[in-house]
């Protein structure tokens, strides 16, 4: 994560956006991990996210996407940061969202594998950077319809709300377990209802080209994945290019956890991976755990 954070980036005032947060410089990826980490740990309040949503408002740019600090351009790994650490503080119907569409849907070239910005060439770790972004969205469809005025939530609803909309129109009809209204909706909750509501809109990627260009040009005979063909493999690379995977595979499943159908995963079905959480890039069954030990209470 510490990749993405540019050094030579200006230093912005902590006072005017995060008051509570005790860093001497503030950008998106480093929004991202002590929010990822508040939430598991379920410690995330109000106090700790004022302002937040305010900063990364503020990065989304003209293009759609959501650079690093305002001002610089669109970027796939803080487009991920910005609009997870937006779910997680329960702001994310403040983004415009048709318009972080708009550019993310570009992102994927010809070559089946994702660029992290505009002109440039594809990277195998944008599989989930820019593919987990397809991820989040497939589970806000009533804000993105609301702002395209779609129809598809449940009408206009007052800031804030719209996410817990969201999951409770996917989780119909079977349940509303693991669904929030509006009033109870708790931030440190937000992770766990997320992940419980069913998906009600397909992927908007391709996600079988995507596992070709992760299998055949990422990954490495030996074991290992890396950027591209003449690169070399790398932890890093290995990490993204196996979690994005793991995104295609499990990206046509309405609900988290359950087995995809065998076309979902390129090549054969032992290809396939553990589902991950979205918000946090980690394996669902582990995160799970997690929110049952700082909670106290059962998950599932
Ligand atoms: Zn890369």
């Amino acid at each position: 994560m510490r990749c993405f954070v540019p050094w030579n980036a200006e230093f912005i005032s902590i006072s005017q956006y995060a008051p509570v947060l005790s860093f001497y410089y503030i950008m998106l990826t480093d929004l991202y991990l002590p929010y990822q980490v508040a939430s598991v740990l379920n410690i995330l309040d109000n106090e700790l996210v004022k302002n937040v949503g305010d900063y990364i408002l503020s990065c989304q740019t003209y293009e759609g996407g959501i650079a690093g600090e305002p001002g610089s351009e669109a970027h796939g790994g803080y487009t991920f940061c910005g609009l997870a650490t937006m779910i997680l503080i329960n702001e994310a119907d403040r983004l415009d969202l048709p318009s972080l569409i708009d550019w993310v849907v570009f992102r994927q070239g010809i070559e089946c594998g994702f660029q992290g910005r505009a002109n440039k060439l594809v990277d195998g770790c944008y599989s989930f950077w820019q593919g987990c972004v397809f991820a989040l969205i497939q589970r806000l469809p009533s804000i993105a319809g609301e702002q395209l005025h779609l129809n598809i939530g449940k009408g206009k609803q007052e800031r804030g709300g719209a996410l817990s909309v969201g999951i409770s129109n996917m989780s119909e009809p079977e349940s509303d377990s693991g669904t929030l209204s509006p009033d109870e909706s708790k931030l440190s909750d937000i992770g766990i209802s997320f992940i419980k509501g069913r998906t009600e809109l397909g992927p908007l990627f391709h996600s079988v080209a995507l596992q070709q260009y992760i299998l055949l040009c990422s990954q490495v005979q030996e074991g290992g994945f890396k950027d591209k063909p003449g690169k070399y493999k790398d932890y890093y690379h290995t990490c993204y290019c196996l979690s994005g995977l793991s995104v295609c595979q499990h990206c046509w499943s309405r609900d988290a956890g359950s087995s995809p159908f065998p076309k979902a995963v390129f090549g054969p079905y032992s290809n396939l991976l553990e589902p991950i959480h979205p918000v946090y890039n980690l394996v669902l069954d582990r995160y799970y755990e997690a929110h049952d030990y700082f909670s106290g209470s059962e998950a599932s």
